[in-house]
């Protein structure tokens, strides 16, 4: 995979760049999720957490985890497109909205997670690894 992999918001205000290989690939079917994408799932591309470089100014939304950890969705504040978060316990990586690289190409999932959560009119592949919840626990 080339680095860096960049990416932005639709309106181009927030611009970001990924300087490592990621961690890992996967669609979150999660009811957050659902209303954050506007979609029936988040698209995630996990990274090393240092390895992500913003530029511009975004908003950061909070939210509970069903494990009580505070997700942090960030956003630009002028288009309102949701582009990555962190997660309170974690340093390690960070899950950036995949549908916001300049490439979406690149993004190949291995995983659907949260699948209890999925809408009857959602689609998936069904080659890839289910998790009825998170992938994994912090
Ligand atoms: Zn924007
Ligand atoms: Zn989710």
């Amino acid at each position: 995979m080339k680095l860096p992999i960049t990416g932005a918001c639709l309106c181009g205000a927030v611009k970001y760049e990924i300087h490592a290989t990621p961690v890992g690939a996967g669609n979150c079917h999660c009811r957050t999720c659902q209303r954050a994408a506007g979609a029936a799932y988040m698209p995630a591309l996990f990274v090393p957490y240092n390895s992500l470089i913003i530029t511009g100014t975004y908003k950061e939304y909070a939210s509970i985890s069903e494990t009580g950890n505070t997700i942090h969705r960030g956003f630009c504040a002028n288009c309102g497109t949701t582009l990555f978060g962190r997660n309170s316990v974690t340093k390690k990586f960070r899950p950036v909205n995949a549908a916001t690289l300049d490439d979406p190409s690149i993004y190949l999932p291995n995983m659907d997670f949260w699948v209890s959560e999925a809408q009857p009119w959602d689609t998936m592949n069904p080659d890839l690894t289910k998790f009825d919840k998170n992938f994994l626990h912090f």
